[in-house]
């Protein structure tokens, strides 16, 4: 019972009772060789011999999972991802989840793991929420040998004579040490490195000069696990990714720092996507990272592919809300992978609606004002203004929406109607899901609704093209999307976008786009649909090993902060079992 338990609880008595490896194995159909296990509960899956073996096998219909507006009361995204694959499954249909790995910042500070919860749920939850089979670690080690040549190149430039440099076949790359663009990495929200100053010391101690970390999960490596096809495209991807620039203002590559063959060296088994379960024994795959505010932010391509071959339905989800995560998944992700969705979810609960319709906005930590467990259905109608909005844009992508209002249980009926008419009016289905309460029992109508949009037919389409300029897009993302009046600039991002504008190779990159998760606009503090303002680009970067330019709106960081009060304070080992315990 949820109601009396913790998730980690509900968890740790599943798993007493969870499928082994080999179990999924067969049920999935397949062969031993593409089983690739990590102990008895968790698996890689051979990518490359499953889509190679299936390659003539039809996709299954792809689901996306997204929401409204995120609020500090949470909507329970990955919570109804799970409840709607458990959902699928007991109406017996061959139903596989694809979602991304936790990255340890958040898992240790506010967040948790995000693994949902109450009786939906993706176990085993330890190794989900620890690293599992090291993928984030890989990444971590790929980048920061990156900025190691980086650094160390630029100190044997300085340091040494152009014959020293010759004897060693090493061209003078003169790079900026000013004009740096990568960062160091490490998967916690470390705000003390956000800026750091390296190189201290003599000679042999490296060039100094101001450095930083960003966290693990942001970093270009992520996002090429994210959307690389295969191997190859991952190594060819590699090479690419822009350091610095030198004196002149060109781009320095890791290709140019000849260690990207090296980066994808410590990549190849990471390639392949992690294979867990729901709590109820669906096949899960959990691979590439979370926060879709400062990356892409999406389950991998290649996840995504090995589950459509193998599955009859594949429920993803786009971190955040339809303005961020679904925005990528739509307009990067599938146009990368050239895969159709036949439906999107957009999540909502009762309280988070309040919150966006002029309820007390609760506050991290703090008890939540009682005002939200009573009927306010003037504040759930308010509030819907940003579901409608949600409910739009994934109409702009010509996809079928289907509402899941979470449940909870200080939601009343009236409210529930509100919601129900107000959603249905703007052309969604709306199911009411109890699968917190009572797992895949509870999320039968969500199934069924679910069902019933991926049998419709859909017009998906972009909402750019890779032609359109590049000032165009971040028009279009922010009046369509956003539902701003349009764009500024600063002075350096204007002189950014103008040269990029000009550069065929970076023009047909695609565009991810970094903003606030927590409001339509670039204020987190803006609730519901703002009107009146323009959204603000600060910065432009690329990652040209990826494949998109990265336009930065507003005040974000990519190193996010540890709060006062984190969730590593309640985590703590059974030492006479070694269980881990407080994990959420
Ligand atoms: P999101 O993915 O939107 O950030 P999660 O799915 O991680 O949200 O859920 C956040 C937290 O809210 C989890 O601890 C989960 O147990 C809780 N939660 C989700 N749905 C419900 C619900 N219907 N009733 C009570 N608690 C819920």
């Amino acid at each position: 019972d949820p109601t009396k338990h913790a998730d980690w609880e509900i968890a740790e008595e599943a798993e007493s009772r969870m499928k082994t490896v080999y179990q999924l194995r067969d049920e999935l159909g397949l062969e031993e060789k593409e089983l690739l296990p990590y102990g008895h509960y968790v698996a890689k899956v051979d990518f490359a011999k499953v889509l190679d073996r299936l390659k003539d096998r039809p996709d299954g219909k792809y689901i996306d999972v997204t929401a409204i507006t995120p609020t500090p009361l949470g909507e329970g995204k990955s919570t109804s991802t799970m409840g709607l694959t458990q959902g699928l499954g007991k109406r017996g249909k061959n139903v596989i989840a694809t979602i991304r790995q936790p990255s340890g910042g958040p898992t240790m500070n506010v967040k948790g793991s995000a693994a949902g919860g109450g009786l939906s749920q993706c176990i085993p939850l330890t190794p989900f929420s620890l690293g599992l089979t090291g993928d984030i670690n890989a990444i971590m080690n790929a980048h920061n040998l990156g900025m190691v040549a980086l650094t160390s190149r630029l100190q044997h430039e300085f340091n040494s004579t152009d014959a020293f440099l010759e004897r060693g076949n090493l061209k003078r790359l003169n790079i900026d040490p000013r004009n740096v663009e990568m960062k160091w990495i490490i998967d916690f929200c470390a705000q003390a490195l956000r800026n750091i100053i390296i190189g201290l010391g003599g000679r042999r101690d490296g060039f100094m000069m101001s450095s930083g970390f960003a966290i693990a999960v942001s970093s270009e490596v992520m996002a090429i696990l994210s959307v690389a096809k295969d191997l190859k495209d991952m190594r060819e991807r590699m090479g690419k990714i822009v350091v610095a620039y030198d004196k002149r203002g060109n781009p320095v590559t890791t290709g140019d720092l000849e260690v990207d063959g090296a980066m994808t060296a410590w990549m190849v088994e990471a390639l392949n996507p992690n294979l867990m379960q729901t709590l109820e024994g669906q096949p899960t795959f959990v691979h590439a990272g979370p926060f879709a505010n400062i990356a892409i932010g999406q389950s991998s391509i290649i996840a995504d592919r090995v589950a459509l071959k193998l599955g009859d339905y594949v429920v993803t989800e786009s971190g955040f809300a339809a303005d961020i995560g679904f925005e990528k998944f739509w307009n990067l992700k599938c146009r990368m992978s050239g895969l159709t969705p036949n439906c999107a979810v957009v999540v909502a609960t009762i309280r988070a609606l309040k919150a966006h319709g002029g309820a007390p906005l609760p506050m991290p930590g703090q008890p939540l004002d009682p005002a939200y467990s009573k009927e306010h259905v003037e504040w759930v109608e308010k509030g819907c203004e940003n579901l409608i909005h949600h409910i739009n844009t994934v109409k702009k992508a010509g996809i079928n929406p289907v509402v899941c209002i979470n449940a909870f249980h200080t939601d009343t009926d009236n409210e529930i109607k509100a919601v129900r008419r107000l959603a249905e009016d703007a052309g969604a289905r709306v199911a009411l899901s109890k699968h917190w309460q009572y797992g895949g029992e509870g999320a039968l109508e969500f199934a069924d609704a679910v069902i019933e949009a991926c049998n419709e037919p859909n017009d998906f389409k972009y909402l750019y093209e890779l032609e359109t300029p590049l000032r165009e897009r971040i028009e279009l993302i922010a009046k369509e999307v956003y539902g701003a009046d349009g764009v500024e600039y600063t002075p350096e991002a204007m002189e950014k976008a103008v040269r990029m504008e000009k550069d065929p190779e970076i023009q047909k990159l695609g565009t991810c786009m970094v903003k606030t998760h927590l409001s339509l606009t670039d204020n987190p503090m803006l609730k519901g649909v703002p009107g009146g303002w323009k959204l603000r680009i600060r910065d432009i970067l690329t990652y040209q090993g990826a494949g998109f330019v990265v336009p930065v709106a507003g005040a974000i960081s990519l190193m996010p902060g540890t709060a006062a009060n984190p969730a590593y304070r309640r985590i703590d080992v059974d030492t006479e079992t070694g269980k881990v315990e407080g994990l959420f």
